[in-house]
């Protein structure tokens, strides 16, 4: 059997490593350069490979193809090879072929990582020998190649999804579906909704399928096209066939076994986070987790880095990198969180934001608003009739000094910028990096 790799990093190496021990003629190819490391990685075991273009003749040899998420349906060489009829795969499809693990899988438009990562520290808490994979940690096929685990712990983009045919989740998770990636599916949520969906194709009676229960999309999906595993849903509120809910600061599980914990023990903070680890925690019983586990998973579980992440105090301010927030809705739920007044930074990249939906927030919890990009005049036009204080800035230190200046004694700074970071930053951690690293430099 002959299979062709389009994409070199992370997902690509590793799947040719697991093909090679699996008896495939492997062959890599990346548009792209290919990082020191893959390169390596192909190198020492003899795999062969080309970089910064695509040899058509050789590519269509394949019997199948495992191709990066990031490459789009509609690359020249991906439109070729569909036309001959050579199956395209994910690596997840492929690296699912060669291990029985049971399968946790998380999609949805914001969330992904915070629950799968929260996940996998309950399971690993309860003493499960689970692995992360998708796109958090290391490639799956890589693992799979490696060794055997009894769970993988899988966050899923609908650019994984999309390739994905016979691979079956055990549990799996929709936690929401809000316009995003729209250009890559014509501008139709209908089509990103359903390549989310896909998460519940072949799932059968013992599976589980777990989804926000206030969604825009599932709930209605879901009626059209039922899924054969039973189904959990979380919600803000009880009734309507929530399986978990708050009521009284208390998060409340009903099914499959009755669990409750006040909001306040949790360790994450903010409504969006409450709904994470609802899901998380309907997950967990289903995989059989105790309670006592569950319980210190949830209350200990570190912040993941740039959301919500505390960042350090000066001058008795509290500072939060939340710089992963690069649209609207992030942010919303980032000011909801807050419960002193807020210095807010906004700015960078903007997608052709409507901000709308946070002005409201704004007027309640901030008092005063630095921008932080390259160009800040559609802020300054949003927000300047507001009656606040603005400020006008272009690096990360005028900022933090801007922020000093005006925040007072029990207020928080935060980092939440609703944009994207490479007007003045290479990527999102960046952007939060330098934050942190501002903000420590007062501190010493
Ligand atoms: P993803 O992996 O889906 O991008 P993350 O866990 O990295 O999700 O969180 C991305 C951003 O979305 C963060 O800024 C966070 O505050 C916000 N967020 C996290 N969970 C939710 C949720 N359930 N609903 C809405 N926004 C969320």
């Amino acid at each position: 059997m002959r299979l062709s790799i389009l994409g070199a990093g992370e997902t690509g190496a590793g799947t040719a490593i697991l093909a090679l021990q699996k008896g495939y003629d492997v062959f890599v190819s990346d548009a792209g350069p290919i990082a020191d490391k893959y390169k390596q990685m192909l190198q020492s075991h003899g795999i062969k490979w080309e970089e910064g273009g695509h040899t058509k003749s050789l590519i269509l040899q394949a019997d199948e193809i495992v191709k990066s998420p990031g490459i789009p349906p509609t690359a020249p060489i991906v439109v070729q090879a569909t036309e001959r009829g050579i199956p395209i795969l994910s690596e997840i499809e492929f690296a699912s072929r060669y291990t029985d693990a049971q399968m946790i899988c998380i999609t949805g438009s914001n969330g992904k990582t915070t629950t799968t990562k929260l996940i996998h520290h309950i399971l690993t808490r309860a003493g499960y020998d689970a692995s992360l994979a998708g796109n958090v940690g290391r490639s799956m096929a890589l693992q799979v190649a490696e060794g055997h685990h009894d769970w993988y712990v899988l966050e899923l983009s609908s650019f994984q999804l999309e390739n994905m045919y016979q691979f079956r989740a055990n549990i799996a998770i929709v936690l929401n579906i809000t316009p995003d990636h729209l250009d890559r599916y014509d501008y139709r949520i209908e089509a990103y909704a359903e390549a989310k969906m896909r998460i519940k194709q072949n799932q059968t009676p013992s599976d589980s399928f777990i989804y926000w229960r206030d969604d825009d999309y599932v709930p209605a999906m879901l009626q059209e096209n039922p899924t054969l595993a039973s189904t959990l849903c979380f919600a803000d509120t009880s009734g309507n066939q929530a399986a978990a809910y708050v009521a009284d600061g208390i998060m409340t599980i009903e099914r499959p076994r009755a669990f409750t914990m006040p909001v306040s023990e949790l360790s994450l903070r903010g409504k969006h986070n409450v709904r994470n680890c609802m899901a998380a925690a309907l997950a967990a019983l289903e995989a059989g987790v105790s309670h006592e586990a569950l319980r210190s998973a949830l209350s200990d579980f570190p912040p993941v880095p740039h959301r919500l992440e505390p960042a350090g105090e000066v001058d008795g301010v509290t500072y939060i990198n939340d710089s992963k927030a690069t649209n609207v809705d992030a942010c919303f739920y980032a000011l909801d969180a807050m419960t002193t007044p807020v210095v807010l930074i906004l700015g960078g990249l903007d997608k052709g934001n409507d901000y709308a939906q946070i002005i409201p927030l704004i007027k309640e919890k901030c008092r005063a608003l630095v921008f932080l990009g390259a160009d800040n005049s559609k802020l300054h036009e949003v927000f300047d009739t507001l009656g606040l204080l603005t400020f006008d800035t272009h690096s990360m230190t005028d900022c933090i000094s801007a922020c000093r200046g005006v925040a007072r004694q029990g207020d928080t700074v935060l980092l939440s910028p609703c944009c994207a970071s490479f007007d003045l930053f290479n990527g999102m951690a960046e952007r939060g990096n330098l934050f942190k690293e501002t903000i420590k430099s007062f501190t010493i």
